[in-house]
C-alpha cells in the first residue's frame, strides 16, 4: 500500500479565505438553485440568522437517474451574484468539468466544490485541476460516493498539484446497498484517517447527504463537532417539501439557525 506523502499538499489556513471565521464555519443554501426568488429569499433568511458564512447552491446537478431536474445552469450564477451583493455572503457551487469552472469563476463564485460523483473519476478531477492552473480559489473536495480513501486523497492531490492551497474536504457519507438508517453511512473512520494524513486540512461535514432526511441532521452535526470538524454544509430551502431535488433532507433557514445554536462546542475545537 503506498503511503501518501502529505508533505506534498500545501494547505492554507482557512482564515486566508473566510473572513470573521465563525465556530463552526457554516455553508448553507438549497440543494439546487431553482428560481431567482428562491435563491434570494433563502439567502436573505440565512444571512438574517447571523450564523451562515457561505451560500451554497447546485447549478448543474448530477442526478442518479435521467429525466430528473438537472439544474438551471448558468442563469443561476447570476442569481447567486445578486444574492451575494444583497447580503454579503460568500457563494459556493459544485463544478464537474472545465466549463463549470470557467463559468463559475467568470460570475464571481467565491468557492468551488467537487461533488461525490466527480471525485470518483480521476479524468474529471484532472480536467478541473487543469482549468484551475494559475487560479487562486478555494476548492472543497467531497469524498467519493464509495468508501475509497485513496480516491479521495488522489483528488485532493490533483487539485493541490494545480497550485491550489485553499483546500478543504467535505465528508458527505458513503453509499451502501440496501436500506440503512442513513442515506449514505458516515463511516467516520475514513475522514478521521484523512485528517490523520493531512492534519491541516479543514474538514467540513455534510449531514444533509449523510442523513437523507432532516430529522437526523442535528445529531450528525453534533457528532462532527465532537470530532473537531471545522465546518458544516447543510442544505436549506424556503419550502423544502417543494424542492426540485433532495426535498426530504432540506431544512428552512430558521431550523438551520436552531441546529447551529443548539450545537455543544467542546474545548479544543480548532
Ligand atoms: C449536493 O451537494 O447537492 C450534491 C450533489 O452532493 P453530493 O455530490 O455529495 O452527492
Ligand atoms: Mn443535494
Amino acid at each position: 500500500k503506498s503511503e501518501f506523502n502529505s508533505g506534498e499538499v500545501k494547505i492554507a489556513p482557512i482564515s486566508d479565505w473566510v473572513s470573521n471565521l465563525q465556530r463552526p464555519l457554516v455553508i448553507s443554501g438549497p440543494c439546487s438553485a431553482e428560481t431567482e426568488e428562491q435563491v434570494m429569499q433563502t439567502c436573505q433568511q440565512l444571512a438574517a440568522t447571523g450564523k451562515v458564512d457561505v451560500l451554497r447552491a447546485g447549478i448543474w446537478k448530477p442526478r442518479t437517474r435521467p429525466n430528473n431536474f438537472e439544474g438551471v445552469g448558468t442563469i443561476g450564477l447570476e442569481w447567486l451574484k445578486k444574492a451575494k451583493e444583497a447580503t454579503g455572503l460568500m457563494t459556493a457551487v459544485e463544478v464537474a468539468n472545465k466549463q463549470h469552472v470557467e463559468e463559475a469563476l467568470k460570475h464571481g463564485v467565491d468557492i468551488l466544490w467537487i461533488g461525490a460523483r466527480t471525485t470518483v473519476n480521476p479524468f474529471s478531477v484532472q480536467e478541473i485541476a487543469d482549468a484551475l492552473q494559475d487560479v487562486d480559489v478555494p476548492v472543497l473536495i467531497k469524498n467519493p460516493i464509495n468508501a475509497d480513501l485513496e480516491l479521495w486523497l488522489g483528488a485532493i492531490e490533483r487539485i493541490s498539484g494545480a497550485g491550489i492551497t485553499k483546500l478543504g474536504a467535505i465528508h458527505r457519507g458513503f453509499a451502501k446497498y440496501g436500506e440503512t438508517k442513513y442515506r449514505n453511512a458516515p463511516q467516520w473512520q475514513l475522514p478521521i484517517e484523512l485528517k490523520r494524513r493531512l492534519p491541516d486540512l479543514p474538514m467540513i461535514c455534510d449531514p444533509s447527504h449523510i442523513c437523507g432526511n432532516r430529522e437526523l441532521i442535528a445529531e450528525v452535526s453534533q457528532q462532527a463537532m465532537d470530532l473537531n470538524y471545522t465546518g458544516l454544509i447543510i442544505e436549506s430551502h424556503i419550502n423544502p417539501d417543494k424542492a426540485l431535488s433532495d426535498a426530504k433532507q432540506q431544512v428552512v433557514p430558521e431550523r438551520l439557525a436552531q441546529i447551529i445554536n443548539e450545537l455543544v462546542l467542546r474545548d479544543g475545537y480548532s
